[in-house]
């Protein structure tokens, strides 16, 4: 970090949670003067022993320091810290770093209230586990106006080597967590019929989840394919044909059916591919099935809006 006449920078932690007091911890290993405030004022302990100040109230923590990193279970939660009297007359100036999980309207909420009290906001999403911070390839999205995002830039590769800003629409970066909480969640599912598709042909768990990390480099390569051919909307088969993939998710239900485990997850699927098959997209790549989901939100909410 840049010092000038090593007078240490500053930052303030709210928020000392599993997340929260890695982030503090980080910032201190760099050198910074790190301030920190806690509803429950006990966990600051271990980080006061190694060097942080303990503010007395949120306010108190907002005036030490130019930056203000937010990280505590929900925005019901920043709200309740931020929104106070004292808190507000303090944050004047200040550049606020929320890393606390939201959803794009939150985050947009928050920066217009940001503003109305003459702080700059940061809206982030962490993409790590407490203890893969501070990594070289540890992923924070984040978004917001640009001159909030430079100021803030230092602060944030401290805590991940992989900042990754998708600009100026602060709903950008809780928007892209939610597609990959999504992506995440969907793998999972399958993950865990496959794990139950292992018990039942009595191979060991653990060889088909090693098996599923040797293929996760893969997988990713080819979602991030089928992502280019949805920016074409061109859908011609070229990796991938969905007729390929309607015989592997019926068979995948047909064996669940044969074994007599659960068939709730192929059957989602099955569902999925057959809509895509009387759609009349089983010659197309994989990709188009994008223009089912179209069609499905479509149909839930604009009545005769753009289809497929
Ligand atoms: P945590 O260990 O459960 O800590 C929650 C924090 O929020 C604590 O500091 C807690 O204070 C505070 N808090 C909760 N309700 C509050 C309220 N009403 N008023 C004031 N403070 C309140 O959670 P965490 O793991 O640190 O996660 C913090 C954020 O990081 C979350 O938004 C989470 O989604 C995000 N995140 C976490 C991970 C992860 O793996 N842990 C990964 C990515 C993103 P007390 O100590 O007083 O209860």
């Amino acid at each position: 970090m840049s010092q000038s006449k090593n007078i240490p920078e500053k930052v303030t932690v709210i928020g000392l949670g599993l997340m929260g007091a890695t982030l503090a911890r980080l910032l201190i290993n760099q050198g910074y003067s790190v301030t920190v405030w806690n509803r429950t004022a006990e966990k600051s302990e271990q980080l006061v022993r190694e060097g942080a100040i303990l503010a007395s109230s949120a306010a108190e923590a907002i005036s030490a320091s130019p930056f203000v990193v937010v990280c505590v279970y929900d925005y019901k939660a920043t709200n309740e810290i931020l929104n106070s009297e004292e808190a507000v007359s303090a944050l004047n100036g200040k550049t606020i770093i929320q890393l606390t999980t939201g959803s794009p309207q939150e985050a947009r909420e928050t920066e217009i209230w940001a503003r109305e009290q003459g702080a700059d906001y940061v809206d982030g999403a962490i993409l790590a586990a407490p203890n893969q911070m501070g990594k070289p390839d540890t992923i924070i999205l984040v978004s917001g106006a640009e001159k909030a995002f430079q100021k803030s830039e230092k602060v944030l590769k401290i805590l991940g080597g992989k900042i990754t800003n998708l600009g100026g629409e602060i709903g950008s970066a809780s928007a892209m967590d939610l597609a990959i909480l999504s992506y995440t969640y969907g793998a999972a599912l399958g993950f865990f019929h496959g794990a139950r598709i292992s018990e039942s042909e009595n191979i060991p768990v653990d060889s088909f989840g090693a098996l599923v990390a040797d293929f996760s480099p893969t997988i990713g390569e080819f979602l991030k394919y089928e992502s280019n051919v949805i920016r074409k909307e061109d859908y011609t088969a070229s990796e991938s044909p969905i007729r390929i993939s309607v015989e592997a998710v019926e068979r995948i239900l047909q064996t669940a059916q044969e074994s007599g485990i659960n068939t709730e997850f192929p059957i989602f699927a099955a569902g999925i591919f057959r809509q895509a098959k009387a759609a009349g997209y089983e010659n197309e790549e994989l990709a188009a099935l994008i223009k089912v989901f179209r069609r499905q939100a479509n149909a839930e909410t604009v009545k005769g809006g753009k289809n497929a």
